[in-house]
C-alpha cells in the first residue's frame, strides 16, 4: 500500500543537503539515539501553555467530529480541489464551529512568533486551521503535504499552495502517535504545547503511527509564503496574515 519512494537522492554517504559539510549518515541522516532533528524542522517546545491546551482539550471533549478526507488528485482541477476518502489516513476533525477563532488565534502567534523570524518568511495566507483527534488505531501513512507521488512521472509533483507544515501538539495521554520523517529517519514522540514546523515538499515525507491506546489532539495548518508562484487563488477558508508591523502581506 506504501507506494511513496523516496524522494531525497543522496546517499548514506554523501554530504549532508544541509550544507554541514558533515556526511548524511552523521548529521540529518543520523541514526543516532541522541541526533538533534534534520535541517528545516524546527521544533518549538512549550509554545502553548498548559491553560491553552486544555481549554481547547475541553472544547474538543463536548464537540463531534467527522473522518478526514484528503485531496482527489484525479478529479482536482486547477479551479476547483476535489476530496475522498482514503485508508491511508483515519483522524478524525474535530467540528469547532464558533471556537474556531482560538485555533487561528494560535496559529497566527505561531506564525508571527516564531516563523517568521526564524525563516525570514512572508507569509500570504494559511489554511484554515483543523483540530485533529486521532482515536486508538489512528494514523496517517507517509505523506507529503503539498506533493503528491505520480507513478506515471515516478515522481512527485506539487499538488497545492502549501509552502510550511505546522501541527501545534495538546496531550499525552496515549500511547504510539509518533511522528515520523522517513527520509531522515527521526522520530519524535510529541509532548503538550509542542510547536513543529516543516517544509512541505516531500523531502520532508512524514507519518503519524499508529495510536495504539488513548487518543491524540493536534492542531495542523498549511502556510503559503510569499514569492512563490501560486498554483490557484487562496482556498476560501484562507486566513490573510495582515500584520504590517512583521513585515508581512
Ligand atoms: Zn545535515
Amino acid at each position: 500500500m506504501d507506494i511513496i519512494r523516496k524522494p531525497l537522492e543522496i546517499g548514506r554517504n554523501d554530504p549532508c543537503f544541509c550544507h554541514s559539510g558533515e556526511r548524511f549518515k552523521h548529521c540529518c541522516g543520523s541514526s543516532s539515539a541522541n541526533r538533534k532533528p534534520p535541517h528545516g524542522v524546527i521544533i518549538v517546545n512549550d509554545f502553548a501553555s498548559p491553560e491553552e491546551c486544555n481549554a481547547i482539550l475541553a472544547i474538543a471533549a463536548t464537540r463531534g467530529s467527522e473522518r478526514l478526507k484528503l485531496i482527489d488528485n484525479e478529479n482536482s482541477t486547477s479551479q476547483k480541489i476535489v476530496r475522498k476518502y482514503d485508508d491511508t489516513r483515519v483522524t478524525e476533525r474535530v467540528d469547532m464551529s464558533e471556537h474556531q477563532d482560538i485555533l487561528d488565534t494560535l496559529v497566527t502567534r505561531a506564525i508571527t512568533d516564531s516563523i517568521i523570524p526564524n525563516l525570514g518568511s512572508t507569509i500570504d495566507w494559511f489554511e484554515q486551521p483543523q483540530l485533529l483527534k486521532y482515536e486508538q488505531g489512528g494514523f496517517y501513512n507517509t505523506h507529503a503535504d503539498s506533493e503528491n507521488y505520480e507513478q506515471d512521472k515516478e515522481g512527485f509533483i506539487r499538488v497545492i499552495d502549501r509552502d510550511i507544515s505546522l501541527l501545534l501538539y495538546l496531550d499525552e495521554d496515549y500511547e504510539g502517535g509518533e511522528i515520523q520523517f522517513t527520509n531522515f529517519d527521526f522520530k519524535l514522540k510529541p509532548k503538550p504545547g509542542m510547536l513543529i514546523y516543516f517544509p512541505s515538499d516531500s523531502r520532508y515525507l512524514h507519518t503519524a503511527l499508529p495510536v495504539t491506546k488513548g487518543t491524540r489532539h493536534a492542531i495542523v495548518s498549511w502556510l503559503s509564503e510569499h514569492g512563490v508562484e501560486k498554483m490557484r487563488p487562496p482556498p476560501e477558508d484562507a486566513v490573510q496574515l495582515l500584520c504590517p508591523n512583521v513585515g508581512i502581506l
